[in-house]
């Protein structure tokens, strides 16, 4: 049987151990951490549970597929629920937007409430609706570097319609050149930050992100966000697929131009194929020094970071809901902050997300779970003490202001993580949340391809690879890397 390693359990190591392993493959995961999932990742405190990491789920079916993969009713391990409520917006004049998810409702609810055109709304809809169609199976689904996606029809179709991807123009310029209401135009701003980006610099295309929220929803896990890297973990292990925690991998060995093994703290392991999980940038500097590196692909600018203040809170507040956004007055300049300064705005935008709405045990009776996050530029080596004390201090003061409540009285227990953690945690670069940041037309071209053009039977999946950071996404790179690998058992089949 031929034999698999990959290097790392986030969503796509584990992803890719499970699509390797249905394709013939004994499969070895080794983690550095004592346990799977990467940032998908919690922790309990005091009688709360808080999920490290993501908070928004999209895309439901890239998980369910894993599972139907192996012949599992996706159900027995991993249940879910669709949100009616996509996010509450607050500012901090008083108004308040509750965006529903069905289109119908948004649609009526932000005409009223923005004084926007019914039909202006519903054509902007529309046109990220076309987009997503016209690019998804070329962009996300299928490996951008090799000949065959762009010889496909598919790709000939979205080559000819350019023209309305608005790859040459900025999401706020299509925002602002579509709607008169500054606050309309900022809440569509905001899907720049769901890959870490900035409004002001990525590319319109991006305005296909709120179709996904629409279209697909968005969704809580029954036992919060942590369960989906930990239901995917039991599968794993009950498939047979092997992990190695607490085993830092040092090195890929490779021979004549093929990878042939990894060496970790404790010796090396052979293997036929090597799927790194790892970021793409530490891979090179760390596991393949002697290798010739991508160097535009690596000095690519990185996607934003966050740091997060975990609050358990006494009270429970009425106007919340799982996801909630209180808006910066300042947003261009917060964005200058975080790409430009590499600092943190004094006037930042908070985002706080609650799962013990959805999930009562998350926090004891009375009180609530608040994730409060704030995007962050990576670490670049700042004061971050400084940082944090400032940025607690703003963020109580705006949350306070739009709640018209004292907050910092009800924190029964903090835990913080900033840039610096999520590096040491994960081995991201910099901290970055999604690999490269896509603040320009060129940064999807540049992201680094699933496979190694140097070294044979070399792969990558996860958020700093093509097609990019995100659960979703980072589903689609292991479905891409399981596409490319050798396929012993199917040639024996066909053959
Ligand atoms: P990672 O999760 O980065 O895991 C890589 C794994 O490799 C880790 O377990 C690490 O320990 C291991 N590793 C690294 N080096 C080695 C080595 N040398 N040897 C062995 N093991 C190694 N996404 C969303 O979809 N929705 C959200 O709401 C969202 N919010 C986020 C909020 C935060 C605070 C963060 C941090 C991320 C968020 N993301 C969100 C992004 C999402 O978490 C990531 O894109 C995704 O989880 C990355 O998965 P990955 O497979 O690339 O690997």
């Amino acid at each position: 049987m031929p034999k698999a390693i990959v290097i790392g359990s986030g969503i796509a190591g584990l992803a890719s151990a499970l699509r390797i392993k249905k394709l013939g493959y004994e499969v070895d995961v080794y983690e550095k951490n004592p346990y799977a999932g990467g940032k998908l990742h919690a922790i309990e405190k005091d009688g709360f549970r808080f999920d490290l990491g993501p908070s928004l789920f999209t895309m439901p079916h890239y998980v369910d597929e894993l599972f139907e993969l192996h012949g599992r009713e996706p159900d027995a391990f991993f249940r879910y629920s669709r949100k009616e409520t996509i996010c509450n917006y607050f500012w901090e004049d008083g108004s308040r937007f509750s965006a529903k998810a069905d289109k119908d409702s948004f649609v009526r609810d932000a005409a009223a409430a923005f004084g926007e055109d019914v039909t202006n709304l519903e054509s902007y809809l529309e046109g990220n609706r076309r987009k997503y169609d016209l690019t998804a199976g070329i962009f996300l689904e299928k490996s951008l570097h090799k000949a065959s996606t762009y010889l496909s029809p598919d790709t000939l179709k979205a080559i000819a319609r350019l023209g309305i991807l608005d790859l040459n123009t900025s999401l706020h310029k299509v925002n602002a050149s579509r709607f008169r209401n500054p606050k309309l135009v900022q809440l569509f701003n905001r899907y720049a930050t769901y890959n870490g980006s900035s409004p002001y610099k990525t590319p319109g295309i991006m305005s296909l992100i709120p179709h996904l929220e629409m279209h697909f929803g968005t969704f809580i896990p029954e036992g919060g966000m942590h369960r989906i890297s930990q239901s995917l973990y039991e599968l794993a292990c009950d498939i047979g697929v092997r992990f190695h925690f607490e085993k830092e991998v040092k090195q890929i060995l490779t021979q004549e131009g093929r990878a042939v093994g990894i060496v970790t703290n404790e010796g090396s392991h052979s293997a036929d194929i090597v799927i790194s999980n790892m970021d793409i940038y530490p891979t090179y500097k760390k596991l393949l020094p002697k290798l010739p590196h991508p160097k535009k692909t690596l000095a690519q600018e990185r996607s934003s970071s966050a740091l997060i203040f975990y609050w358990g809170i006494k009270g429970e507040f009425e106007e919340l809901d799982l996801h909630n956004i209180f808006f910066s007055e300042d947003y261009p300049g917060e964005f200058k902050a975080i790409f430009d300064d590499k600092s943190l705005a004094e006037d930042p935008t908070v985002y706080v997300n609650i799962t013990s709405k959805d999930v009562p045990d998350d926090a004891p009776e009375g009180s609530e779970n608040w994730f409060v996050m704030i995007n962050a530029p990576g670490n670049y080596g700042q004061d971050w003490q400084a940082l944090k004390r400032d940025a607690r201090r703003h963020i109580l003061q705006k949350l306070e202001k739009c709640l018209g409540k004292d907050i910092e009285t009800r924190i029964v227990t903090e835990h913080v993580l900033d840039p610096i953690g999520i590096e040491d945690n994960t081995s991201s670069y910099r901290g970055a949340l999604y690999g490269a940041a896509s603040n320009s037309k060129f940064a999807a071209f540049l992201r680094h391809p699933n496979f190694s053009s140097r070294i044979e039977n070399l792969y990558f999946c996860g958020g700093s690879v093509h097609p990019g950071g995100g659960i979703p996404l980072c589903l689609l790179s292991a479905r891409i890397v399981s596409d490319l690998v050798p396929q012993p058992f199917l040639k024996k089949e066909h053959a």
